[in-house]
């Protein structure tokens, strides 16, 4: 059964700064999603405490703003079979000290902060945060 999806996906500011970009676009076509949309862009710290809303309540939710709005990011629309779960797969665990072989914060991450990319996490989420980058 087809389940064509899109999901919202970020190289994060630890990344573009290591110029990781093309090379973890690259990783995201071997693995067959396919690039729809990308722009990249620097938030303000407003707009990241939009983005990061649903953790307004976590000790770390203003250091994550701070973070997120430091540099330049590069949003993406990726699009596969089952994107979102597939793309949270591809980048491995939160913390890159628990993600396995093979995913992208194991290779790129540097901390639980720091973990260079960020990927929706339900139908819900990818929905509200590609409108968040991409409505026009
Ligand atoms: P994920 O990005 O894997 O979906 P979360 O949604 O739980 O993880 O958290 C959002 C982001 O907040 C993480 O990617 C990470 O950058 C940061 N973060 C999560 N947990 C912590 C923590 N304990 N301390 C500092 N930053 C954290
Ligand atoms: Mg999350």
């Amino acid at each position: 059964m087809s389940n064509m999806e899109e999901t919202l996906s970020i190289i994060k500011p630890d990344a573009v700064e290591r110029n990781l970009e093309e090379k973890i676009k690259s990783i995201f076509i071997k693995n067959n999603f396919q690039i729809t949309r990308q722009k990249k862009v620097k938030l303000e710290k407003k707009e990241a405490e939009i983005f990061y809303k649903v953790h307004e309540t976590k000790p770390f939710y203003n250091e994550l703003c701070n973070y997120l709005s430091s540099g330049p990011i590069v949003v993406m629309v990726l699009k596969k079979q089952n994107a979102i779960l597939e793309n949270r797969k591809l980048m491995g665990a939160t913390d890159p000290l628990e993600a396995e072989v093979g995913t992208i914060r194991k290779e790129f991450g540097i901390s639980i902060d720091k973990n260079s990319v960020h990927g929706s996490d339900s139908p819900e989420n990818a929905k509200t945060e590609i409108d968040f980058f991409f409505k026009n």
